[in-house]
């Protein structure tokens, strides 16, 4: 069953002998990361995606040479069976572009360095390449690596990353050329996501109508990569937006296929038939604003979001730990008692009840009914727990609350609930701070990251939430408030770890990658107010490592140049020292203290 509030309705398109859009399955893909010269490598890997799940492989293509050997790479792998289609990552060089055109089913171009001034010309040229081959294109735009002139315009902005594909795909609609797919990435997976919004509502204004591949750049690896591509990718698919997925991981390319399985699965995309005119999908914002919630305690009125976690089974610390929950909620009585201290407690109302507990750190949570008929509340900070449901009556009930209260709104799936809470946190009237609770009980990890990241990032993307709390029968408590605190962090609403910017890595890398990254982020995951990327290649690893602040990017064989924000301070050090000398770097630079 579908969840989403409604459909963007792309055309179908065929790349190769897959169909995409219109109903048909989202379609899950990956990249090679081997040398494109090294066939047998390249094929080899290929084969693991498609055993994997993957229909579609891309592949890249930096000059003239790796182009004309897709063609022993598709030979090789038809040889070996296997017919799915290929897509060929063109970056610079419309050359290139014609050459692969002819070899593979699918060529990806980037706006952002595909032709300077004139587009028309050589953009004419490879459309003219591509209807002889029955070739496919991608207008596949980065938010890093936006062309000057529309940075001139519009800034590195959503509608920058809009206009910058709506140039290419108004001359595909005006030549008639429709096999076409359009990509807008980010790795700030807000960005992407008010860009994709932005994208599907200006082709319907446009009477447009091409599918849609959604995917997070630099996501990273691990839970953090995983949550944050189901930040992006996750949100987008249950507005019914997207229509291809690339989960990018700095890991080996097989495992972005179950990673996306269990995304696509969490956001109920899969095999659903799609029938109707496209709507304008109403109301999606395409800008970050936070709702103003009244200040509450240290609670909402633009406070970052808080976390709240049950008491863990597991003894706590005596005090708290850097990413500990902000609020531990305390469902048994009998352990009160004995509660460590220099935290906050949220105790049931009838706990709280028995017994005169600290104002200041204590606090009751009640239900909608009990809140209003009980005589005492906290002259602090009072809960009370709202389900979808209980929406209506909860706006009419504490609209003006004469105590300090927050609303804790238990999540549910459907797109009622979400109507429901929108209600809620749009009224201009109601202006209590709102926590949002989930409960889940998946026991597979991955599933998990992906089901939560998915269903309540929208929530801290549109600005509307002033709290998480997550819950789950078995997990451990340290790893749900550590999960809330990354979608957190994916969100960009509250960051509490150094941001890693960490790009998957492709042909052009030549160094590897998943160990640097490990290491870099051995010696720096105390940086929370940094973010540092790891780039494969020097041709666009700086373009689009985004707003980072130190940048180790590979320049050639056993060379890395290091970056302070977009600026090279060292050019084609030996890569054995390198990750010593960005942690002088940034030493140097005042950014560094040590681990408390
Ligand atoms: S930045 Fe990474 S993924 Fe992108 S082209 Fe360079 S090596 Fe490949």
């Amino acid at each position: 069953m579908h969840h989403g509030i409604a459909l963007y309705r792309s055309r179908k398109i065929h790349i190769g002998n897959q169909r995409m859009g219109d109903g048909e399955p989202v379609l899950i893909q990956s990249m090679t990361n081997v040398s494109t010269m090294d066939t047998i490598a390249c094929v080899e890997q290929c084969i693991r995606i498609f055993d994997a799940g993957a229909t579609l492989v891309r592949i890249t293509a930096s000059n003239i040479k790796e182009a004309r050997n897709l063609k022993n790479i598709r030979q090789e792998l038809s040889n070996r069976g296997y017919h799915f289609p290929l897509s060929a990552d063109v970056h610079f060089n419309p050359s290139i572009a014609e050459i692969a055109a002819a070899h593979v089913e699918k060529i990806r171009i980037n706006p952002g360095n595909f032709a300077r001034d004139d587009i028309q010309g050589p953009f004419l040229k490879l459309l003219a390449v591509c209807r002889q081959h029955n070739t496919a294109i991608r207008i596949g735009v980065n938010h890093g690596s936006l062309a000057e002139r529309i940075l001139e315009k519009f800034g590195d902005t959503p509608e920058g990353m809009v206009e910058s594909a709506m140039e290419y795909l108004r001359i595909c609609q005006q030549q008639g050329f429709h096999n076409v797919v359009v990509s807008l990435k980010s790795s700030n997976a807000r960005i992407m996501i008010y860009a994709n919004r932005l994208l599907q509502m200006r082709m319907i204004e446009e009477k447009m109508d091409f599918p849609i591949h959604l995917g997070v750049t630099e996501a990273g690896a691990g839970e953090e990569g995983r949550i944050r591509s189901a930040v992006g990718i996750g949100t987008l698919l249950k507005e019914g937006i997207g229509n291809t997925i690339r989960v990018s991981l700095t890991e080996e390319p097989e495992q972005e296929i179950p990673a996306a399985q269990k995304l696509l699965e969490a956001a109920y995309r899969t095999n659903i038939g799609v029938t109707g005119k496209p709507t304008l999908i109403k109301p999606l914002e395409t800008s970050y604003q936070r709702r103003k919630s009244k200040k509450t305690g240290k609670i909402g009125g633009g406070l970052v979001p808080v976390v709240i976690t049950r008491f863990p089974e597991e003894p706590m610390e005596e005090q708290p730990t850097a990413t500990e929950a902000d609020y531990v909620f305390v469902s048994d009585h009998e352990l009160i008692n004995d509660l460590p201290g220099d935290r906050r407690y949220i105790l049931t109302a009838e706990s709280w009840l028995l017994e005169e507990y600290p104002q200041e750190t204590f606090f009751p949570l009640f239900s909608l009914k009990d809140f209003t008929d009980y005589g005492k509340t906290s002259d602090v900070l009072n809960f009370v727990l709202v389900s979808p449901d209980e929406t209506k009556q909860a706006l009419e009930l504490l609209k003006a609350p004469e105590v300090p209260a927050c609303i804790i709104y238990l999540h549910e799936t459907s797109d009622k609930s979400r109507k429901a809470f929108t209600t809620l946190v749009k009224d201009v009237s109601f202006s209590m701070p709102v926590i949002i609770m989930a409960s889940y009980n998946e026991n597979d990890r991955e599933r998990f990251w992906m089901r939560t990241a998915t269903e309540l990032a929208w929530y801290f993307i549109d600005g509307y939430a002033d709290g998480l709390w997550l819950d789950h029968p078995f997990a451990d408590n340290d790893k749900l408030s550590a999960t809330a605190f990354k979608i957190l962090q994916a969100t960009r609403a509250r960051m509490t770890e150094t941001e890693y910017i960490a790009c998957p890595s492709c042909g052009r890398t030549l160094f590897n990658i998943q160990e640097t990254l490990r290491e870099i982020k051995a010696a720096t995951s105390h940086l929370n107010h940094l973010k540092i990327a790891v780039m494969g290649c020097i041709v666009n690893g700086p373009g689009e490592m985004a707003d980072a602040d130190y940048g180790y990017v590979g320049s050639g064989r056993g060379k890395i140049s290091l970056y302070r924000n977009k600026e090279m301070v060292k050019k084609n050090i030996p890569q054995q020292n390198a990750v010593e000398e960005l942690l002088h770097l940034i030493k140097t630079n005042g950014d560094w203290h040590d681990r408390s």
